[in-house]
């Protein structure tokens, strides 16, 4: 038979017209060609460890993956200001109490390994001039979370964004987290919770605080 398939780009001279394969959207902080560069890189890593990249399983890993890690680093497009949004507010509170934020779950990558690191932050302040809307405090604990990071710098970050923010008599933050690197790794220590503080303003020197504030926070 002699039937056979028609060059794509013919000796006429005719380019052939390119279909348009997908339409990837951009995302506000990843444009196309970062995740695409993400998706050509995982499937390297999945060649180099052995893998057939063109397997079932596998075909659409890259593309999950690079969509993934916008999710996970979507901190680093975003910022203190826009997420306070002006939500600071007048309110008749006792001098020198403090407002306690517990249990905020935070889910981060550590920034040795890009394995993820998860566990609670627990804040407390005494307000200056102003309260800060609840729900801004874990929005801000996610924003630095959702960064490669250590967890002695994600702590220093949280409480310097408060600090600046707020402009508290003082702020205080201690964070709880569960390392897969080294669950997963040589050192194979399940559950082991490491714990890290900053504080600032009158956390710094008022002992009695602080006491009251782990506490008030169960430690
Ligand atoms: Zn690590």
């Amino acid at each position: 038979m002699n039937n056979t398939l028609a060059p794509e780009s013919g000796t006429n001279g005719h380019k052939h017209t390119s279909t348009v394969m997908e339409v990837r959207k951009p995302s506000a902080h990843l444009m196309i060609e970062p995740r695409a560069a993400i998706e050509d890189n995982i499937y390297q890593i999945l060649l180099n460890v052995g893998e057939n990249p063109e397997r079932d399983g596998l075909q659409r890993t890259p593309h999950r993956v690079a969509k993934m890690y916008e999710e996970l680093l979507e901190g680093y497009a975003q910022d203190v200001t826009s997420i306070i949004n002006g939500a600071m507010f007048d309110v008749e509170y006792g001098e020198d109490e403090m407002v306690v934020v517990a249990d905020i779950e935070y889910g981060s990558m550590c920034e040795h390994h890009m394995l993820p690191f998860t566990g609670k932050a627990h804040v407390a302040y005494i307000p200056g001039e102003k309260v800060v809307g609840l729900s801004k405090i874990p929005r801000i604990v996610d924003m630095f979370a959702r960064r490669l990071q250590v967890q002695e710098r994600l702590t220093n970050e949280i409480t310097d964004a408060l600090e600046s923010a707020i402009k508290p008599k003082g702020v205080i933050v201690l964070l709880e987290g569960q390392h897969s690197c080294a669950s997963l790794r040589g050192v194979k220590k399940h559950g082991v919770n490491m714990m890290t503080t900053a504080k600032r303003g009158v956390f710094k020197t008022d002992t009695q605080l602080r006491g009251e504030f782990f506490r008030m926070i169960g430690k």
